[in-house]
């Protein structure tokens, strides 16, 4: 395989333990985080540093995994940034939750010099990254998402090409669309139960063995019930993608009928004080409101 040495900028809940994965698969891995101190983990891994995001990109290929729109477009395209460094041949591999617009601005700029993008963003949240069973919705052209499979199945266990740039972006604000609602669902079941007298263990148990299952219900139900509220997923990120559902829907001229309901929990969440929590604390709200407590606090 050709791409051995890759450079991996934006090292948060989720971007490190996939640096570390890729790592662990055996590839060379250069690391740039604009707070210094959170490289110390990846060099302990067995990572380089790079001193600038420009510097990380001069290989063959560089993951950038950040915050929003605004922190890729800067990254990518400001000064010192990727495209500084990226050169013909190269490939950006941006795998945060970005506007569709914003990435197919980035590759088009990214094409003038030669280079290729892909967007990949994921779902699984953290412990998908650690795991490396992330769902990848990969945007770019076909050949560009070939060459690059055996990355990308470094970190993650489904990779699935969605389309041209921008089509993973897509696919993941669509994904958005159903998680935050199962969420929003769970909490108002549990809550709307144990008001009524019920007991929280007995309906995770019942949730868990019918057709109310879900990924939700078994990772961030547990937690909820056990009063851990420890992010994963912030309410602040939820909200985001949330914003960025609308704009896009918006941009299409979409009618969305749920999803602006949903979105306004989450902002009830954010303003209650709960924006770097992870979404699960999204309970907290509903508790409030109904004068109970669904789980162990
Ligand atoms: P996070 O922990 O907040 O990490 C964000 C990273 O972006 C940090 O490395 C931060 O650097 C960097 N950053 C932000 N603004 C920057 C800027 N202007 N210039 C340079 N670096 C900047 O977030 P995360 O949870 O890892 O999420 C990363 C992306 O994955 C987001 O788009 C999120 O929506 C998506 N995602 C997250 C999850 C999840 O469960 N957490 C699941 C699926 C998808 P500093 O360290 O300097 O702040």
């Amino acid at each position: 395989m050709a791409d051995r040495h890759v450079g991996f900028i934006g090292l948060g809940i989720m971007g490190t333990p996939m640096a570390k994965n890729l790592l662990k698969a055996g590839y060379e891995v250069t690391v740039w985080n604009r707070t210094a101190s959170r490289m110390d983990e990846l060099v302990a891994a067995g990572a380089e540093t790079a001193e600038s995001a420009a510097d990380a990109a001069r290989h063959d290929v560089t993951i950038t995994m950040l915050t929003d729109s605004q922190a890729v477009e800067e990254v990518t395209l400001g000064p010192g940034g990727v495209i500084d460094g990226a050169r013909s041949g190269s490939v950006v591999i941006d795998m945060s939750t970005i506007s569709p617009s914003v990435t197919r601005r980035c590759a088009a700029s990214l094409r003038e010099k030669g280079a290729d993008m892909l967007d990949a963003p994921v779902s699984g949240s953290l412990p998908g990254a650690i795991a490396r069973t992330l769902s990848v919705m990969v945007g770019g052209e076909e050949d560009v998402f070939n060459r690059c499979v055996p990355i990308l199945d470094a970190m993650g266990g489904t990779l699935t090409h969605c389309g041209g740039n921008g089509m993973g972006q897509v696919t993941k604000l669509a994904n958005a669309i159903l998680v935050m609602g199962n969420m929003a669902a769970m909490c108002e079941g549990m809550v709307f139960a144990v008001r009524a007298g019920g007991d929280p263990a007995a309906l995770m148990k019942a949730f868990k063995a019918g057709a109310a299952n879900s990924w939700m219900v078994e990772n961030l139900g547990a937690k909820m019930f056990d009063g851990d509220f420890a992010p994963g997923f912030m309410v602040d990120l939820a909200q985001k993608d949330l914003g960025l559902v609308h704009e896009a829907a918006a941009e299409l001229s979409v009618p969305l009928l749920t999803t602006p309901i949903v979105s306004q929990m989450y902002r009830a969440a954010q303003q209650a004080g709960l924006g770097r929590e992870g979404i699960q604390a999204y309970v907290k709200v509903l508790e409030t409101l109904a004068g109970v407590e669904a789980g162990q606090r």
